[in-house]
């Protein structure tokens, strides 16, 4: 039984960022994650990228139009925001803050121009995670696997590659996925690490309080 998570002791939020290359199987794992794991919610990003056929409206992104998102953009309604791969992404602010206020975990799906952004304004709730892949061939055949994308988008992705691996010491953690299995187990490992560090238990100073109290008691009865 998991006793964290049905203790009392009261625990902030993690926002749980994870970037990778595109194909680096980062998606696989965080659906792994809200699978298993139902503290954590994703959030769910506006993008103005063309939707692929398996996505769904609201579930995988908000699809909109480039003028809606400058709306957004201008009026101060993205936590973050980066154009990624010609097309730009952004995290909605409302959602992302109201989880965080309600003690939530938040799952973040973005890249390392997002991930910067969040970490300036919210270092200590964040958990930073770097998938990479095995190699650039496995990448590749991962990326035709997937066959949602054009050849153009493919080559694009890949030429992009670089800039994204370049970006991995800006993470506290970095994941090999050689083995999805294995990259999943690290990354809840993570995950239960993170929850248990004390500057992210206010609750426990009333818990530990408590123990004193009770352990003095018993030590004069
Ligand atoms: P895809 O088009 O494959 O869904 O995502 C392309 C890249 O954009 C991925 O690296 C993904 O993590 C990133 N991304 C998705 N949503 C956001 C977002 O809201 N902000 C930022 N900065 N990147 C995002």
């Amino acid at each position: 039984m998991d006793i964290e998570s049905s203790s009392p002791i009261a625990r902030r939020g993690l926002m749980l960022v994870i970037s990778s290359p595109s194909g680096a199987g980062k998606s696989t794992i965080a659906r792994n994650l809200l699978d298993l794991d139902h503290r954590f919610s994703l959030s769910v990003s506006v993008t103005t990228r063309k939707r692929r056929p398996s996505e769904i409206e609201g579930v995988h992104y908000h699809f909109i139009t480039v003028d809606e998102f400058e709306r957004l953009r201008s009026g101060d309604a993205l936590l973050e925001w980066a154009e990624v791969h010609g097309n730009l992404y952004g995290t909605p602010r409302d959602a992302a803050e109201k989880a965080m206020r309600e003690g939530r975990d938040m799952l973040f799906d973005i890249d390392w121009q997002g991930a910067r952004q969040l970490q300036e304004q919210a270092k200590s709730d964040i958990v930073s995670i770097f998938i990479l892949p095995p190699s650039i061939a496995e990448l590749k055949s991962r990326l035709m696997r997937r066959a949602e994308d054009s050849n153009d988008t493919i080559a694009m992705r890949l030429r992009n590659a670089s800039v994204e691996i370049e970006r991995w010491r800006d993470y506290e953690y970095v994941v090999v996925n050689d083995d999805l299995d294995r990259a999943f187990t690290s990354v809840l490992s993570i995950v239960n690490a993170e929850r248990l560090r004390r500057d992210r238990r206010p609750g426990l100073f009333d818990f530990t309080a408590q123990l004193l109290d009770e352990a003095r008691e018993a030590a004069e009865g």
